[in-house]
């Protein structure tokens, strides 16, 4: 099955096409048009699945869409483990953004806060974080989560075996009640399970 065939717009056809994918994986195939109906989704799938488009190519779809103008605060939240993963995740939104008129920035700790916060002043779409530096730079009031439609939670597993659980409830607790929830994990375990409860709304569940 072709990427034009899930539902996608010509810019993001063009920036798969661009970066050599000929056909979507099955996570792709799977979660895609499940988002941009405007589902909740929680997915297990793996690293190397292809797991980061089905979520970024869908939540650009929705923020590109022409009803909604452009806003200095940021509308979708991709929360995630690690700077390494931030800073990939980050990276593949910026490729797949490069037909479309949106703006991505990765946002992890253990470096100074002074060029993200710069960059979130000039306006920011889509932030990637890590769940330590995202809570210290909202109590620093630095980021604003009351213009959030999207919330991902990437690597969920890593991130409650990392011990970040009660960062991700404050930070959840945060966010607008009205939004759309996707969770991703490796393994959809009792403990992810209890999280997705408390922050994905009656989700659709794809397992790959
Ligand atoms: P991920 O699981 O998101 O970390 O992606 C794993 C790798 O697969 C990345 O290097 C992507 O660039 C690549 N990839 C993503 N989608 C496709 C696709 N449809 N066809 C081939 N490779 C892909």
């Amino acid at each position: 099955m072709p990427f034009s065939r899930l539902g996608l717009i010509e810019p993001l056809v063009q920036s798969v096409t661009d970066a050599g994918y000929n056909k979507p994986t099955s996570i792709q195939e799977k979660a895609i048009p499940v988002v941009l109906r405007g589902d909740n989704l929680i997915a297990a799938a793996q690293t190397g699945t292809g797991k980061t488009a089905s979520f970024v190519l869908p939540i650009l779809q929705q923020l590109s869409s022409a009803e909604t103008k452009r806003k200095k605060r940021i509308r979708a939240l991709i929360i995630a483990p690690t700077r390494e993963l931030v800073v990939q995740v980050a990276a593949s939104v910026n490729t797949y953004a490069k037909h479309l008129n949106l703006t991505a920035l990765a946002m992890y700790g253990g470096v100074d806060a002074k060029q993200q916060r710069q960059a979130l002043v000039d306006g920011v779409d889509i932030l990637v974080a890590t769940p330590g530096r995202l809570l210290d730079m909202y109590t620093r009031r630095a980021v604003h989560f009351d213009e959030v439609e999207v919330l991902v939670l990437d690597e969920a597993d890593k991130m409650l075996d990392m011990g970040f659980i009660d960062d991700i409830d404050d930070i959840v607790a945060k966010l607008p009640s009205e939004r759309q929830s996707l969770l991703f994990s490796a393994t959809l375990s009792k403990k992810v399970r209890a999280l997705a409860k408390n922050a994905v709304d009656h989700p659709v569940e794809i397992s790959i």
